[in-house]
């Protein structure tokens, strides 16, 4: 088959002709229809975050048919050990055994994959196999930091790219209003907020017009933590979402004071898959997706690095 490989991180994607994985007991065998990317992928080919062996497949947002006809969805949590406190305790996004698809076991950027069917999630009907990719990583984690927002109703989404674009639309669905903090000076991502939703855009550089309940980090910016935390009303919540972040800059007690909080969000229980997944077509959540083919998945990461397209990338196998 087919794949976009990464031989060695800090390289491009290399893609070649490799053999078709073989499933183990327990894996389906799956046909790869489209992969959208993450951030996460990038951080591992930028060598941000270690692969654990190379050479690896990338992606971890894999919809794919199984060899019976089935439409699955591959995300990022691809095997828990089941029998740790954290597994036992409804936290199998904590497992300290965890297998990560796209880090661990072989991801999406291919042709073929396999998957431990256990890990494989059931997708909602309607939506083209393109448009429903990003919902896999981005969407469901972007979810869990939804939902540790509380009842937030001013709500900041630091970051607007894959992520935030679909909890843009879940938030406003939920009531909710949306601050979209961009790079500053991008006035076309701004204009795209503003087109899903946002009660207001501007640049990560400025305060929000009126204070916070909460926001979402979803940049690996370090020093979007204690700009956050000085936008937040009293009470409120800085969640940051993403899975690698630069240092963050030391700040004032008095920024933390007053009962505001800063916690992380780390990987996904299958759990939270099912939810989100039953819950997008009810918003229902769009996704605005740029397509690359597999010759190209080095160039959709190249993109993402340099802010090229609004939503999310998505590699498809070629001649489809
Ligand atoms: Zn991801
Ligand atoms: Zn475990």
């Amino acid at each position: 088959m087919r794949a976009a490989i990464l031989e060695r991180p800090g390289h491009p994607l290399a893609t070649t002709t490799v053999p078709d994985p073989r499933p183990r007991p327990g894996q389906l065998r799956l046909e790869v229809a489209a992969c959208a990317v993450c951030r996460t992928d990038l951080h591992l080919r930028d060598a941000e975050i270690p692969a654990s062996t190379l050479p690896i497949v990338l992606g971890h947002q894999i919809v794919a048919r199984t060899d019976d006809g089935r439409r699955v969805g591959v995300p990022w949590l691809g095997w828990t050990d089941g029998s740790c406190p954290y597994c036992r305790s409804g936290r199998e996004n904590l497992c300290v055994n965890a297998r990560f698809t796209g880090r661990d076991i072989d991801g999406g950027f291919a042709e073929q994959a396999v998957a431990d069917e256990r890990f494989c999630l059931p997708l909602p009907d309607g939506l083209p196999d393109e448009q429903v990719a990003p919902l896999l990583c981005g969407g469901l984690i972007g979810y869990r930091a939804l939902r540790f927002t509380g009842d937030a109703r001013n709500l900041g989404l630091y970051g607007f790219g894959s992520a935030a674009h679909m909890i843009c639309q879940v938030a406003v669905h939920q009531g909710r209003r949306v601050f979209a903090f961009t790079r500053p000076e991008d006035a076309r991502t701004q204009a795209f907020a503003r087109e899903l939703g946002a009660a207001w855009a501007g640049g990560s550089d400025a305060p929000p017009p009126e204070p916070l309940d909460a926001a979402i980090i979803f940049a690996s910016a370090g020093e979007l933590v204690p700009r956050a935390l000085r936008a937040l009303a009293p009470g409120g919540t800085v969640v940051c979402a993403g899975i690698h972040m630069s240092d963050i800059p030391s700040f004032s007690y008095d920024d933390l004071w007053r009962e505001r909080t800063i916690r992380s969000v780390a990987n996904l229980t299958r759990e939270d898959g099912r939810e989100f997944l039953s819950l997008a077509p009810q918003v229902p959540v769009r996704t605005s997706i740029t397509r690359y083919d597999l010759d190209h998945a080095e160039d959709a990461l190249a993109d993402l690095r340099a802010g090229r397209f609004e939503g999310a990338a998505v590699v498809v196998p070629a001649a489809r």
